[in-house]
């Protein structure tokens, strides 16, 4: 059976950097018309952070000390509120992950319902406040029925990054409720929440990575 091991944690974590990095101005622009123009920012920072501290692990290293290095990676290299939502994302990550050099790829949609548990208990937002919460929690409740309706890696996380780039769109329609951008009240509204956006390309590059990885 496939197995997702550290070497795969870390290239995982390289391409999200690559992708992030890439997204950075598009996020800021998302931003600057409900917030303060900085979540592209703070997300291609926070990802070269996470990098540079699973770089330096010992090459003994657990899946759990990659997440947790993640974690703190992210965390000092942003200021903003994302920081410690991801923090927290990965710590959670890192339960799961384990104290052991890799897991069955099967199981890696369970480290995504664990990053939305980090997220929302760290942030407090519920879905339908505009936030990320509207792409992970959609995307933790496609990971959760399809492991347990037993469907095929490939088919749950096409599934996931659908529900959290529809759960993305649909934040374009809300009303901000947590947040920076919920000072702007009603005037939020026919806006995508840039957090929302940026969890949609980080589900996007987990689905896209470990279908690849997926040879059942
Ligand atoms: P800041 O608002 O401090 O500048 P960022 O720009 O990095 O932080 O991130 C803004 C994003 O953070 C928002 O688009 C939203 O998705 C997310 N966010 C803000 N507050 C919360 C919260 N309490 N729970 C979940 N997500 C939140
Ligand atoms: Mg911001």
């Amino acid at each position: 059976m496939a197995e997702l091991d550290t070497g795969d944690v870390a290239r995982l974590f390289r391409q999200l950097a690559d992708t992030l990095g890439a997204a950075r101005d598009e996020l800021c622009r998302l931003d600057g018309e409900i917030g303060d123009a900085d979540h592209g920012i703070a997300m291609a920072q926070g990802f070269t952070g996470a990098c540079s501290a699973l770089a330096a692990l010992p090459e003994t290293g657990t899946l759990a000390d990659q997440f947790n290095a993640a974690a703190k990676g992210f965390l000092n290299a942003v200021g903003a509120s994302s920081g410690p939502l991801y923090a927290s994302a990965f710590m959670r990550a890192a339960r799961v992950a384990g104290v052991r050099a890799q897991m069955p790829l099967a199981e890696a949609p369970a480290l995504i319902v664990a990053m939305a548990e980090g997220i929302r208990t760290r942030g407090k937002a519920e879905p339908g406040e505009k936030t990320m919460v509207d792409a992970w929690a959609p995307a933790a409740r496609t990971a959760e029925q399809g492991m347990a309706a037993g469907w095929p890696l490939r088919e749950i996380m096409a599934r996931v990054r659908e529900a959290a780039a529809q759960g993305a769109e649909s934040t374009r329609a809300m009303v901000a409720a947590k947040g920076r951008s919920a000072r702007l009240g009603a005037r939020s509204v026919g806006h995508v929440d840039p957090g929302a956006a940026s969890a949609a390309l980080v589900l996007a590059v987990m689905a896209e990575d470990w279908s690849k990885r997926d040879t059942a």
